[in-house]
């Protein structure tokens, strides 16, 4: 699929709707759609690759860079037990968005593993968590200067 069909792509320029948590000028992290656990984040490069195996280095750099900080915002909004972190690449190994993106998933004890929700969130409950996490995380990064 070419960068103009993706959808992640059009996220990112602002031509299709997400519950934003953070950007910068690399990074864009939004509430997963359907979400494994309460909280699913999924964080893309703004740059378009379709898996790790294409990616560059400071996209990469700060995708992971950023995913400490949210996995530190996400459990102090939402105290999950645990946070697995992990991304597809290939149809084979389950990726079914090809633009290069990071899950972070909140789990509790006695959660079966899942990859892939089974729902979509309700729409009131994706927008509450992107703002408590938000705001958690505004608390770990401060506001570049200027
Ligand atoms: P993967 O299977 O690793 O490629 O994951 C793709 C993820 O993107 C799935 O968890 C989907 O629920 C999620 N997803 C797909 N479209 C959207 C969207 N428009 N907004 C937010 N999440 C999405
Ligand atoms: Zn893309």
């Amino acid at each position: 699929m070419g960068h103009r069909e993706c959808i992640f792509c059009k996220i990112v320029a602002g031509a299709a709707p997400c519950h934003r948590v953070f950007e910068d000028d690399r990074v864009l992290s939004f509430m997963d759609i359907q979400p494994v656990g309460d909280g699913h984040l999924l964080i893309v490069p703004k740059a378009h690759f379709e898996s790790l195996l294409e990616a560059d280095d400071a996209s990469l750099s700060a995708v992971v860079q950023l995913s400490r900080r949210l996995a530190l915002a996400l459990k102090r909004a939402l105290g999950p037990d645990g946070i697995g972190v992990h991304q597809l690449n290939g149809a084979a190994a389950g990726q079914t968005v090809f633009h290069y993106h990071m899950h972070l998933i909140p789990r509790n004890h006695g959660d079966p593993i899942a990859f892939h929700g089974r729902k979509a969130g309700d729409p009131a409950r994706l927008a509450e968590n992107a703002r408590r996490i938000a705001a958690e995380l505004a608390r770990i990064v401060p506001p570049l200067p200027g």
